[in-house]
């Protein structure tokens, strides 16, 4: 493996082996920490997607850890642990933390960490943070429910977070390309640094930085780097002469069989998508209030309904509906128990059809995603080709016969359903 990576939430792990994968590696985002005798494919990067941003100290710690280990144990001796590119981490922690029991596992090797990522307005200069043109602090992070950012000098904000030192990679130096950068962390690795924040304002200076990092190394000597998907990109970019893409591996096939659209999203975006398609496919629509009154029968007749048309063509079935009739439906059953009774028959529904046969699922909506996936079992995915900015196909990378194109609620343009089964591998 050319590149382990712990990601502290799900969306920041789906971006990161997006962007992997876009760099030309072939990437696996794991979702949680494999068991050991689980069969995951080799490929080039592999995600392992946690939940520990605001989770407490220790169990932020004992799963990066946990995570570290199953990476390790598969030959993984670069580490990227991938944060959010807006910091999202208050004096309480978890980056520093983390990233000192990561570097301490690994045998104490620099930590390089910038969350700049310049496609996303995310730029790092004089170690502080910008947000499109103002400071993290002057952003809407400053007053963010959970992770509150009311400072944007990283060097401050880490070193509170850490009883180790924090030192700065200035831009200038960044600017003077890759041998400057490797003598600059070599001397801030002797004056006792443990963590050097990196200034970079555009995608030339983290590949700088990512070949200063990795180009040219062996993978023998642990890497650590912390950071947004940006600058995991750039070191993706130095590894690509490593790399073997999908096509260059034995990698399982990408499943042909019948193609399913279970959409729970009510966003603007997926609305448009489903008056799109509906002339391309067959098409049924979950009602909340029907599958309160009707129970397992409303159910059981959209099971019916879509096992007998399974074939070449795609059937979707949504639950998506204007703001008044959610706002029907929410009044009526309240707002917690429509969603539950949605997810729940989407649910169900995936798991007959996949069983009758489906292979390939488009599921539009971030919970249903996340719903639909668990409820298939898929605990492994492969990233595939893009289909829409920052929704590309992904397949079951642990055995199992099933694609899944997983679209949160605005992403995609109004032929995203069509555009999915065209553009199949
Ligand atoms: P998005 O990514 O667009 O936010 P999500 O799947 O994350 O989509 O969230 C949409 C939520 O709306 C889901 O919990 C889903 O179960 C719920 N939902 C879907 N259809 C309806 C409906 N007709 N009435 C009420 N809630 C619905």
């Amino acid at each position: 493996m050319l590149l382990g990576c712990i990601a502290d939430d799900f969306t920041g792990a789906t971006d990161l082996a997006g962007e992997l994968a876009r760099a030309g590696l072939s990437a696996i985002q794991l979702n949680g920490v494999p068991d050991d005798d689980e069969k995951v494919e080799a490929a080039d990067a592999v995600v392992v997607a946690l939940k520990s941003r605001t989770a407490p100290v220790a169990e932020a710690v004992a799963g990066s850890l946990a995570a570290l280990r199953w990476l390790r144990a598969r030959d993984a001796n670069r580490i990227y642990f991938k944060v959010c590119s807006t910091f999202d981490s208050t004096p309480q922690g978890n980056i520093g933390p983390v990233a000192d029991a990561l570097r301490e596992a690994l045998g104490d090797p620099l930590d390089l960490v910038t969350p700049a990522y310049p496609r996303n307005g995310r730029t790092v200069y004089k170690g502080h943070l910008f947000v499109g043109d103002v400071l993290l602090s002057d952003s809407p992070m400053r007053t963010h429910p959970l992770t509150p950012m009311t400072d944007a000098n990283l060097v401050r904000v880490l070193g509170a977070q850490t009883p180790t030192r924090v030192g700065l990679l200035p831009i200038e130096t960044v600017a003077g390309g890759v041998e400057a950068v490797r003598a600059r962390l070599a001397q801030l690795a002797r004056d006792g640094c443990a963590h050097v924040v990196a200034d970079a304002i555009d995608d030339a200076q983290l590949d700088v930085l990512g070949d200063a990092l990795a180009g040219r190394s062996s993978g023998a000597e642990p890497l650590l780097a912390t950071g947004g998907a940006g600058l995991a990109a750039g070191i993706a970019r130095a590894l690509r002469p490593q790399a073997q893409s999908w096509a260059g591996r034995r990698a399982g096939a990408w499943p042909h069989g019948p193609g399913v659209i279970l959409a729970g999203s009510c966003s603007a975006a997926t609305l448009v998508q489903i008056e799109q398609a509906k002339p391309r496919c067959e098409h049924l629509r979950l009602d909340p209030i029907d599958l309160e009154t009707r129970g397992d029968a409303a159910v059981v007749d959209a099971i019916d309904f879509a096992t007998a048309r399974l074939g070449r063509r795609p059937i979707m079935i949504y639950a998506s509906a204007s703001p008044q009739e959610v706002a029907r439906a929410q009044a009526r059953l309240g707002r917690e128990h429509a969603a539950a009774l949605v997810e729940s028959a989407l649910r169900r529904i995936a798991i007959a059809l996949a069983s009758a046969g489906a292979q390939r699922f488009v599921i539009a909506g971030g919970e249903t995603s996340g719903a639909v996936t668990d409820a298939l079992g898929v605990r492994a995915l492969a990233i595939g080709p893009e289909i829409a900015p920052g929704v590309p196909w992904t397949r079951s990378a642990d055995g199992k016969p099933i694609a899944l194109a997983l679209k949160s609620g605005n992403f995609g343009g109004p032929d995203f359903f069509t555009r999915a089964f065209e553009l199949m591998p």
